[in-house]
């Protein structure tokens, strides 16, 4: 692993005047920051952390998600007013069977509507850049358009998230980002749902150590022996499972710290459990090698070797690297 986010419950997880190792971030979920009371603004951030858009607890709940709209404007207040956010999940559909019972829906339909979602959010947030950019320089909005930024996911925040139940949903979902124009190769967090509960099972494994041959994932809200397991293959991973106490006695212990009355609030606690976990995880082992490793039907599709980035490039398409350094226009 290179990237640990411990689950945080609140905002004082990201204040706290402690030193945080730099392999350790934070995860906040965007429905508990919206329970939280209004207030004038947020508190500055002093560590970093990545925002999970809640999916899950409104699906959970049955309570609709927040509009992409809402969600985008939420998130630029977070990143205008916390700051220190590195990156934020697309508001993605479940696929687990008893999720799908909630919507009414296949798994086919949420995998489509996790693509619209994801260009909404990336419309939404690139025009509101932009307008921001023709106040500030008094232009004409309709002349300010953010083709470069646009066209390099690397640069929104949002992140798409690979969605589905059985193994091959994943695999087929990988196929549809790709026909619906997203390039995963080239996204450098690509969000692992719905596997927490089955990421001991042998077909998830697999699927798994697949993937993360050629795709950055980031597995979401894993749990302790996941995150072993999957340490050595996921570039990023988050987890609660440090409050949970289920495995430690510690957790249920008055905090020794003097922040918080016990241990399962603690976010000293919570920092220490997270740099075990990372130090157990070991080093991500296809950091060197994922970009050579592009599967057929990204190859194919004809837009991986225009798109990579030209540190990128070099580990994968010399001739094409050749025309990016020989492109005036590039
Ligand atoms: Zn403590």
């Amino acid at each position: 692993m290179e990237q640990f986010y411990v689950g945080a419950s609140e905002l004082t997880f990201l204040t706290m005047d402690v030193e945080v190792p730099p392999e350790i971030g934070f995860c906040l979920s965007h429905r508990r920051l919206q329970r939280r009371p209004r207030q004038s603004a947020f508190p500055a951030a002093r560590h970093k952390w990545m925002l999970d858009s809640g999916s899950f607890g409104y699906c959970n709940a049955g309570e609709p998600l927040p509009s992409p709209e809402s969600y985008v404007a939420a998130v630029r207040r977070y990143d205008a007013e916390i700051g220190g956010l590195e990156w934020a999940a697309q508001q993605d559909l479940m696929c687990e069977p008893w999720m799908l019972a909630k919507t009414g829906r296949a798994v086919a339909e949420n995998q489509r509507l996790n693509k619209e979602n994801f260009w909404r959010l990336h419309e939404l947030w690139w025009r509101a850049e932009e307008l921001d950019y023709a106040a500030e320089h008094g232009l004409d909005p309709d002349e300010v358009r953010f083709d470069g930024f646009r066209a390099d996911l690397t640069l929104l925040p949002f992140k798409p998230t690979l969605q589905g139940w059985e193994p091959d949903d994943y695999r087929r979902d990988v196929e549809m980002w790709y026909a619906a124009g997203v390039n995963l190769h080239e996204v450098n967090v690509v969000g692992l749902g719905s596997v927490c509960r089955r990421a001991a099972t042998k077909p998830i494994r697999t699927l798994i150590e697949e993937l993360s041959g050629y795709l950055d994932l980031h597995g979401f809200g894993l749990k302790t022996d996941a995150l072993r397991t999957y340490g050595p293959v996921l570039p990023t991973a988050d987890s609660h499972a440090w409050s949970e106490g289920t495995r430690h006695e510690e957790e249920r212990w008055p905090c020794r710290h003097g922040r918080v009355k016990w241990e399962r609030n603690c976010p000293l606690y919570a920092m220490q459990w997270g740099a075990r976990i990372f130090a157990d995880s070991g080093k991500d082992i296809h950091w060197e090698s994922r970009w050579k490793g592009v599967p057929e039907y990204a190859a194919t599709n004809g837009r991986v070797a225009r798109s990579l980035a030209p540190h990128q490039m070099d580990l994968f398409d010399l001739d094409a690297w050749a025309g990016l350094v020989l492109d005036p226009t590039a």
